[in-house]
C-alpha cells in the first residue's frame, strides 16, 4: 500500500474529517490515478484511506478514517447500501431520486440519479472510475434494477486527467423516460439532458412555488432558466393564467411545451422563449411589462470561490431586473448553485439588487436542495444550492 504523507499542520482538515487533500498539502507520495493510497500525518500517523487523483488539484478524496476498514467491493457495497436505505426514510414525493451524492454519502465524485426504472451515473473522480464495473454491478443488485447509464461527460472530469464517457453501462433500450412529481408527470432523456438528464435538486422548491402561486393568487409568472420548465408546470398546478418559460436551450424549452400538454393544461396558458434570460428581461422592462412572480434559477455563474466577484455582479444584475419586473406583493423565487457564494453573500447581492432596483420585500423562505441531496456537517461546500423566497412590497 502506497503512502501519502501531509505535510505538518496540514493535516487539521482531515483530523475534522473533512474528505479533500489539496496538492499543495502534500509531503511525498504518489500512486496510480484511482490507486488507494494510506495518508499520514507528518509524524507518519494513520488518517485515512483515500483514492489518488495525480492530476488533479484535489489529490487525494478520502475513503474512510476507519484504520480498521478496508477499501475493497464490501467497502462500497456498504456506502451504497446505506445511501439507498437513506433515501428510502426520506419524504422524496416522485419516483426519481438521487441515491448517491458524493461525499455527502461517502462515495466522493459519484453522483447517482434514479428514473423509475433506470439508473444515470456520473463518474466524476478517479477513485470511483477505477471502481466503475463493482459500482455499477452493486447498484444494480442494490436496488434490484436492471438498466444503468452512464454520463460521465461532465467538464471536472478533465481535472481528473479522464476522457468523457457515456453509454448504457449495464441493460440497453430507450433512454427517453417519463417521471412522476408529486402530482406531474415529466419526460427527459438521460443521453441526451444536461448533466443525468433532469434537475432533481429543485423538486421540493417547486411544490413550494405551485402552493404559493396558489396562495398568493399568481397570474402572470415568468420562469428563467426555465430548463424543461419543471417551476411553469408548478406555476400552472398553482393556477397560473400566462407562464413563460425563458432558455437558451431550445430542445429544453421543446420538452417545456410539451410536459405542458403531458399534464393537461391549455397549452395557451404558456409561451416557450428561447432567448437570453439577461436580454429578454431587459426587453420586458423597455416594454413596460410586469409579473406577478418570477423564478430566476441561472446555471452555475461561480464554480468556485474565486470567480465569485464576477459571479456576484450577474447575480445582482438578473435579480435587479427581476425585482424591477414585479407588481408590488409579488414573489420572487432566486436561486444560486453556485459553491463559491455563501448564503450570506447571495442574500447580501439580493440586498444590493433590491437597493438598484428601489424594491423592497419580505423575506419568506429560505431553501436549499432536496434532501435526496443532503449536506454533512463535516462538508460545507456540499451547501450549493440556496434559495431566496421574496414577497416584495
Ligand atoms: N430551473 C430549472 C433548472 C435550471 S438549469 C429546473 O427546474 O429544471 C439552468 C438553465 O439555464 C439551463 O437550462 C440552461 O440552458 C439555461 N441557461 C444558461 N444560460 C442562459 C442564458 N444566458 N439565458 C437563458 N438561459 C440560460
Amino acid at each position: 500500500m502506497k503512502v501519502i504523507r501531509i505535510r505538518a499542520g496540514k493535516d487539521r482538515s482531515l483530523l475534522r474529517r473533512h474528505p479533500w487533500v489539496f496538492q499543495g498539502s502534500i509531503e511525498k507520495g504518489k500512486a496510480d490515478p484511482g490507486e488507494t493510497v494510506r495518508v499520514e500525518s507528518a509524524e507518519g500517523q494513520f488518517l485515512c484511506w483515500a483514492s489518488f487523483s495525480p492530476s488533479s488539484l484535489i489529490r487525494v478524496r478520502a475513503w474512510s478514517f476507519d484504520e480498521h476498514e478496508r477499501i475493497d467491493a464490501a467497502f462500497f457495497q456498504r456506502k451504497i447500501e446505506a445511501a439507498v436505505a437513506l433515501r428510502a426514510r426520506m419524504p422524496i414525493a416522485s419516483d426519481a431520486m438521487r441515491l448517491i451524492h458524493g461525499e455527502a454519502d461517502g462515495l466522493p465524485g459519484l453522483i447517482v440519479d434514479r428514473y423509475g426504472d433506470t439508473l444515470c451515473a456520473q463518474f466524476l473522480a478517479s477513485g470511483v472510475e477505477r471502481w466503475k464495473q463493482e459500482i455499477a454491478d452493486l447498484l444494480l443488485a442494490t436496488t434490484g434494477l436492471s438498466r444503468l447509464y452512464e454520463r460521465s461527460d461532465a467538464s471536472v472530469r478533465t481535472l481528473e486527467g479522464m476522457e468523457p464517457a457515456t453509454g448504457w453501462l449495464r441493460g440497453e433500450g430507450d433512454t427517453a423516460i417519463v417521471i412522476s412529481e408529486h402530482e406531474w408527470k415529466l419526460s427527459l432523456d438521460v443521453a441526451e439532458g444536461h448533466k443525468t438528464g433532469y434537475y432533481l435538486d429543485q423538486r421540493d422548491n417547486r411544490k413550494k412555488f405551485a402552493d404559493l402561486v396558489r396562495h398568493y393568487g399568481c397570474q402572470s409568472v415568468l420562469n428563467c432558466y426555465s430548463y424543461t420548465g419543471g417551476f411553469s408546470v408548478a406555476a400552472l398546478a398553482g393556477g397560473a393564467t400566462e407562464v413563460i418559460s425563458v432558455d437558451s436551450s431550445a430542445p429544453a424549452l421543446a420538452r417545456a411545451t410539451a410536459h405542458v400538454e403531458l399534464n393537461g393544461f391549455e397549452p395557451s396558458r404558456h409561451t416557450a422563449l428561447d432567448a437570453d434570460v439577461n436580454h429578454t428581461l431587459r426587453e420586458m422592462i423597455k416594454q413596460g411589462r410586469r409579473f406577478d412572480a418570477i423564478v430566476l434559477d441561472p446555471p452555475k455563474f461561480a464554480p468556485t470561490a474565486s470567480h465569485a466577484e464576477r459571479a456576484a455582479r450577474a447575480y445582482k444584475d438578473i435579480n435587479r431586473l427581476g425585482l424591477k419586473l414585479l407588481n408590488p406583493g409579488g414573489l420572487l423565487f432566486t436561486f444560486s448553485c453556485s459553491g463559491g457564494i455563501g448564503p450570506e453573500l447571495f442574500h447580501k447581492i439580493v440586498a444590493g439588487a433590491g437597493m438598484d432596483a428601489a424594491v423592497d420585500g419580505f423575506i419568506m423562505d429560505r431553501v436549499g436542495a432536496a434532501p435526496d441531496h443532503p449536506q454533512t456537517i463535516y462538508f460545507p461546500e456540499g451547501e450549493y444550492l440556496k434559495g431566496l423566497l421574496i414577497l416584495t412590497r
